[in-house]
């Protein structure tokens, strides 16, 4: 029978080669009818046999027939009327072009069958860096406008030749529509130079030899990649990758590394399935596996952790060099410190020349910096650590649309911004920490510019409740908006919430370094009821005392100070504790005033943070008295936790005069310092104490389920990039009956702080239309 059908669907389904499947499926199966993208996903309208239509849904819905990129959430179809001579199937450009959001696409690594033909002497891309095609290549990257089109695109200087052209407007072919189509003829080129920028060399094949060659001599290369530049090196050669360590004034945080295979990979480290699947996937992201031990890396690649962040080749050059017997490299984000990533081949030459002895440049722009994206695997769910290139920016979708553009400022570690708009929550890429002059401008741009990008047009803001925050200073300059300040831990609640589709309440396990709590203390180990509507906190880790503000989430002496005084109370004495912070803190001097400071509360601040607690208990094992990385300690501390323990501390959870719940540490101090006094291994009191934390969180979660009957508990903050607590925590949760949900698609850092901060004001928004 003759049928004409409306098929309607959802997910992500533009900018992906969507309509270009479409065609190819409906044409081969001889329906007429036409395709066009509308606001929120495809329509597409078919006719002809039953079975034909039947047939065009089971194979566009096959993993052969939709693009690899595609997402299909929805696909609804309804029968319409015949329409009478119909002229075969169309691509109807002239409607609608679907939302700015869905038009600008991630950056995808290089698929298959470009790398085949990259890999075919007959094939005229035969060993062009810049292959490409509709299922992959740059995108956000590259757009500096919308529509996504060339001309908006950093491509628009490259004319394409006939055989590109050709391809692009042929909609049976690869790169039908694929705008960064380009080959050896018409397209970007790659070039060597020396450290001042003098061009060595400009012939593609010679290039590439050549920075082989000086890789493998130990020297220091810049490359310019999809998102910006990496320092790259020798990650077999101590000596070089030192020098890079020296050079780019990153003392201690561990670099990435790049591989070419997972074969190469499991040399280095342990690849699980699930690890498998992310490195190869199309975001390509560095993702952090279990180092091997006595393997040749060289040892300052990473310290100090137990794992090794590694990803894939993901651009078409980095395959050519691979190429030429390089092994494994250090690809660490080419700027100086914390600054922003650098992207300008200037730029480049201007802040790196002191740091790279060459530099492997190109000569497509990249519009905007997009770092690598870090994951690491939790009870078998890929966590986002850092979410950036690949991810970016891909909206998470809420139920119910907002009517007002909402715009969410972030927090001021690890930032990242997110946008509201209709039914979508999209956010930044990782954007860092605004403390640095240089990244905090670098946010107003981006601010700014993807809000044009988005067409978005805040009428709410959100930040978070800290005065001091530059994310909050910026969003209170927001003149004639609506601002809505939102408490750190609840927006951490929140995020998790909105990644999981739900409203709440639940039971909110919040534990990181520091937030602004709403009675000025600075909180970081929370036990809040919360939903998107409101929150309530329910427990907390008891109150200490931390000296020198700012200071005090560098250096640990501070905390342990502040701890040890808390457990001890009047029997502490500075001679008392000679032995145990010797080790610290050697001047005795310095102690004596912080020591003073806290006693007559001098430049104090109450704190419950959980990140302070593992910095003091990192430094009473000896681990280090200095955080010069975020986290640099309790990392540390995780890194030596010893397997197959079981044992913990006593801990003290209290209601006293049935108000808050409070995890008292002065038990669980004076159990670790007995142990550090008995020589009892690190790696098993850093176990004990991982698996006190975890305990004290579970009892908690059963208070607060006791009072409220809610058996849901949504965990989120910092310290949960920690893989040993989460794992232990979810498994005795679990045991206790809980459903337990924690942050896959943001981190749960303060990376996640800007979805859960668009969330709250988007449902805020929303229920206020319901009351009017
Ligand atoms: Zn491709
Ligand atoms: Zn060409």
């Amino acid at each position: 029978m003759i049928k004409r059908q409306r098929i309607l669907i959802t997910g992500q389904v533009q900018g992906v080669g969507f309509r270009p499947a479409v065609y190819r499926i409906a044409t081969a199966l001889q329906l007429s009818g036409f395709v066009y993208n509308n606001t929120s996903g495809v329509t597409i309208e078919l006719q002809g046999h039953e079975e034909k239509i039947a047939e065009f849904l089971a194979r566009l819905q096959s993993d052969t027939g939709k693009p690899p990129l595609a997402l299909i959430k929805t696909c609804d179809v309804l029968d319409i009327p015949l329409v009478e001579s119909e002229d075969g199937f169309h691509i109807r450009t002239s409607d609608s072009q679907g939302t700015p959001l869905s038009q600008v696409t991630a950056d995808i690594a290089t698929c298959r069958d470009c790398l085949a033909e990259m890999a075919d002497e007959k094939d005229f891309r035969y060993s062009y860096p810049f292959i490409n095609c509709t299922n992959c290549g740059p995108r956000y990257s590259i757009i500096k406008n919308i529509p996504y089109d060339r001309p908006n695109t950093t491509m628009s200087v490259f004319v394409m030749c006939d055989k590109c052209a050709s391809q692009y407007a042929d909609v049976t072919d690869r790169r039908f529509h694929a705008q960064p189509v380009a080959c050896p003829t018409c397209g970007p080129k790659i070039r060597l130079t020396d450290g001042r920028g003098i061009t060595i060399q400009t012939q593609t094949e010679k290039v590439i030899v050549e920075t082989a060659r000086l890789l493998l001599a130990g020297k220091i290369v810049a490359i310019k990649g999809i998102g910006g530049f990496h320092l790259a090196v020798d990650a077999l050669n101590n000596n070089a990758v030192e020098r890079l360590r020296e050079r780019k004034k990153r003392d201690h945080k561990p670099f990435a590394m790049m591989a070419d295979s997972i074969e190469k990979t499991k040399q280095y480290a342990i690849v699980d399935s699930l690890s498998e699947q992310l490195l190869k996937s199309p975001q390509s992201p560095i993702v952090l596996l279990p180092k091997r031990k006595n393997c040749p890396i060289a040892p300052s690649v990473a310290q100090g952790v137990s794992t090794y962040g590694f990803m894939l080749c993901y651009a078409p050059l980095h395959y050519l060099l691979f190429e030429h017997d390089i092994d494994v490299l250090v690809a660490t984000s080419g700027n100086i410190s914390d600054e922003p990533l650098i992207c300008r081949n200037e730029t480049a030459l201007e802040r790196l020349g002191d740091v790279a002895d060459a530099f492997l440049m190109h000569d497509r722009q990249i519009f905007r910096q997009v770092d690598d994206s870090i994951v690491h695997c939790i009870e078998k769910e890929p966590v986002l650590l850092r979410r950036a290139r690949g991810y970016v920016p891909t909206p998470i979708i809420i139920e119910q649309p907002c009517t007002e553009d909402i715009f969410a400022a972030g927090a001021d570690l690890k930032n990242t911004f997110c946008f509201a708009k209709r039914n979508q929550l999209i956010c930044s890429e990782h954007i860092g920490d605004l403390e640095d002059a240089e990244v905090y401008h670098h946010y107003i741009g981006s601010v700014e510019h993807l809000a044009k990008l988005f067409e978005v047009e805040p009428k709410i803001v959100a930040c978070d409740l800290h005065p001091g925050y530059f994310s909050t200073q910026y969003a209170n300059s927001m003149t004639g908006r609506r601002i809505i300040h939102i408490q750190h831990h609840w927006a951490h609640v929140a995020s998790v919430l909105v990644e999981h589709g739900i409203d709440g309440p639940v039971i909110g396990l919040v534990c990181d370094g520091t937030g602004y709590g709403s009675d000025g203390a600075i909180w970081g180990c929370e036990c809040l009821i919360g939903s998107l509507e409101k929150f309530e906190r329910f427990g907390h880790l008891d109150y200490y005392q931390l000296a020198g503000a700012d200071k005090a989430s560098k250096e640990a002496v501070r905390a342990v100070l502040s701890l040890l005084k808390k457990a001890y109370g009047g029997k502490f004495s500075i001679t008392e504790f000679d032995w145990l912070l010797n080790r610290i803190e050697p001047d005795k001097n310095k102690l004596q005033i912080i020591s003073e400071q806290l006693d007559k509360d001098i430049n104090c601040t109450e704190t419950s943070s959980l990140g302070r607690f593992f910095d003091a208990v990192a430094a009473m094992l000896g681990l280090g008295n200095y955080n010069h990385f975020d986290a640099q300690l309790p990392m540390a501390l995780e890194a030596i936790a010893a397997d197959d323990i079981e044992d913990g501390y006593e801990y003290d959870i209290s209601l006293p005069q049935g108000q808050s719940c409070l995890f008292n540490p002065a038990m669980t101090i004076r159990g670790i310092v007995k142990d550090v006094k008995d020589n009892i291994e690190p790696g098993i009191i850093s176990a004990k104490f991982h698996n006190t934390l975890a305990a004290a969180l579970s009892a908690m979660a059963k208070r607060a389920r006791e009072s409220t009957e809610l058996n849901t508990v949504a965990l989120s903050g910092g310290v949960f990039c920690n893989r040993y607590l989460i794992s232990r925590l979810v498994k005795l949760l679990k045991k206790e009956g809980f459903d337990v949900l924690f942050n896959r698609q943001v981190p749960s850092n303060d990376g996640g702080i800007s979805l859960g901060q668009a969330a709250i004001a988007a449902n805020q928004q929303i229920k206020e239309k319901e009351h009017e």
